[in-house]
């Protein structure tokens, strides 16, 4: 008889949950176990917030030198430059100075004045990182050039926890990281796949779409729960890497579909910097990748692709 093994975990600064779909119970908990060690291993290696992290040590000194990293860490790093390159910059892992001069680490919210912010982009974008390949080392062009994947990192650990259920012979999984990013293959018995609910951004009571998921990732981003106001206006936590503003376009969020996690959670903050017509673009030029949007004021989302 089938059974289903449900396990979560706190990392990143979110719950994640495993599913595991099979006949062998002892097999589903042990590869359910191994998943979840797999998600808290994945934290510690690109954690900004643990000081002895990967990403802490190379954000601590590669202004000066270049510093090698773990092979894993450097191709994450590289695959996030590939789709800075490929979404214009819409995408970028060096957004953190912006992050902090607008306030959003300390979860205050601040409006800096035009000289912080022109200073502030002097250390931001992904051309100030300099990859070397052969000997996987990563150098800063300038100090204060910081790399933080808190728009990639949760996909990748959804990614890894999948790889470690489908090696280990589990027949069906769901893995996700805070609802924000899922990824699943096979089906829970008796069904076409896995039942994903989309909820309204702004009423999570309310249903935006129900999709079953198979084989495949999605990942969303929305400026709905993270932002401040000031003087009636709405500024969000998803920054424009290159004019260093936040968001405001007729997006409320967007929702991609593609096979990896780590690819739909970078796309969905780069399509919520792009807009409806870049999201379009992308997706015409990338097939195989789909994003479902949600319009400021549309009561029914879009799907393209
Ligand atoms: P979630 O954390 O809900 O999955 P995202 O994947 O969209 O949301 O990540 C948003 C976080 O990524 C922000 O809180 C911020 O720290 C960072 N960020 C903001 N804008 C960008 C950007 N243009 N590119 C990369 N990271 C960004
Ligand atoms: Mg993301």
């Amino acid at each position: 008889m089938s059974c289903l093994i449900h396990l979560h975990t706190i990392a990143m600064g979110c719950d994640f949950e495993v599913f595991a779909f099979g006949e062998d119970r002892g097999l589903l908990r042990s590869a359910a176990e191994v998943a979840i060690e797999e998600i808290e291993r994945i934290e510690h290696l690109l954690s900004h917030y643990l000081p002895e992290s990967e990403i802490s040590y190379l954000n601590a000194h590669a202004a000066r030198e270049p510093v090698r990293v773990h092979p894993e860490v450097f191709e994450l790093i590289e695959r996030a430059v590939h789709l800075s390159e490929e979404t214009e910059g819409a995408f970028d892992i060096t957004v953190m100075p912006l992050v902090r001069c607008w306030g959003f680490y300390e979860g205050i919210g601040q409006i800096p004045d035009s000289r912080t912010l022109a200073e502030t982009l002097e250390r931001v974008g992904f051309s100030r990182l300099r990859l070397s390949t052969g000997n996987l080392t990563i150098a800063f062009a300038r100090e204060g050039v910081e790399v933080h994947l808190g728009a990639i990192g949760k996909g990748y650990a959804v990614d890894r926890a999948i790889e470690v259920l489908r090696d280990a012979g589990v027949e069906a999984a769901m893995v996700h990281g805070g609802h924000s990013s899922v990824r699943a293959y096979g089906a829970p018995p008796d069904t076409g796949g896995w039942q994903i609910n989309l909820p309204h951004p702004l009423y999570p009571d309310r249903s935006l779409a129900h999709l079953l998921l198979r084989n495949r990732a999605i990942s969303t981003s929305s400026a709905a729960e993270q932002y401040f106001e000031r003087a009636g206006r709405r500024y969000g936590h998803i920054l424009d890497p290159r004019t260093g503003m936040p968001v405001e376009n007729e997006l409320l969020c967007v929702s991609v579909l593609a096979d990896e996690a780590t690819v739909t959670d970078a796309l969905s903050t780069a399509f919520f910097v792009l807009g409806e017509e870049g999201t379009r673009e992308y997706i015409l030029a990338h097939p195989g990748v789909q994003a479902v949007l949600l319009r400021q004021g549309d009561e029914q989302v879009e799907w393209i692709g």
